[in-house]
């Protein structure tokens, strides 16, 4: 068996049924994707607009494509074809533009609201404050394209799990409020990389986003 094969089962046997495992394979090639999609995985995670629209196009059609990455406005074009959930909308701005694209394509598009948890500045994402506001407003009159299904965040990349830990239950709170606001609509919490993934479901996540766990550390 693949090491990436194993690896994906291992995960998979740790991961309680109810959180879905995105394997992040941004970087690699269709070759170590194939390997994956070889252990049954069929959920995909990117960050490069161009390089998710070029994979999607060389590899099976029953892959589910989510973006993770920051998104451009002027990228939006190339994934909005296909894309089933972006994980990263970190402006109303985005929304907007997603929601006019996948209206112009027919489509409905699943989108997480990004949300800055970690003490790090480079981070994209909408303060709590921020991100109350959207959803506030999103309660009253939702979009028709860009249908927003939960948030995502980013803990801070250090070894102090306590600091991690309340990173990610201050996003479950913030979460669970997104919920009795919009109850029909939210039910993803998109936490939990490589390092922290076990303190994010721990915490609440339904969803984690696994790179090099999975396909080695990145180049
Ligand atoms: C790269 C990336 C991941 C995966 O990171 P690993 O540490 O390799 O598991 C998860 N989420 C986002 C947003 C990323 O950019």
């Amino acid at each position: 068996m693949s090491r990436i094969a194993d690896n994906i089962r291992q995960l998979r046997a740790t991961l309680p049924e109810s959180v879905t495992l995105v394997a992040v394979s941004k970087f690699k090639s269709c070759d170590e994707i194939m390997e994956a999609y070889g252990a049954g995985q069929r959920v995909f995670g990117e960050s490069r607009a161009l390089e998710l629209r070029d994979k999607h196009a060389a590899l099976p059609n029953d892959i589910q494509w989510h973006f993770i990455g920051h998104l451009q406005t002027n990228k939006i074009k190339y994934i909005i074809p296909f894309v089933s959930l972006i994980h990263s909308i970190d402006s109303t701005k985005l929304l907007e533009e997603v929601d006019a694209q996948a209206r112009n394509h027919g489509r409905c598009v699943d989108c997480l609201l990004q949300v800055h948890i970690s003490q790090e500045e480079t981070k994209f994402g909408f303060t709590h404050d921020e991100c109350r506001d959207v959803l506030r407003k999103l309660a009253v009159s939702p979009f028709a394209n860009a249908n927003v299904v939960g948030l995502m965040g980013m803990a801070t990349n250090t070894d102090d799990m306590d600091m991690v830990r309340g990173e990610f239950a201050c996003l479950k709170r913030l979460f669970d409020e997104a919920r009795s606001m919009m109850p029909q609509h939210i039910s993803v919490l998109s936490m939990g990389m490589s390092e922290d993934y076990e303190t994010a479901v721990q915490a609440g996540a339904t969803m984690v986003r696994i790179g090099s766990k999975i396909f080695g550390a990145r180049g």
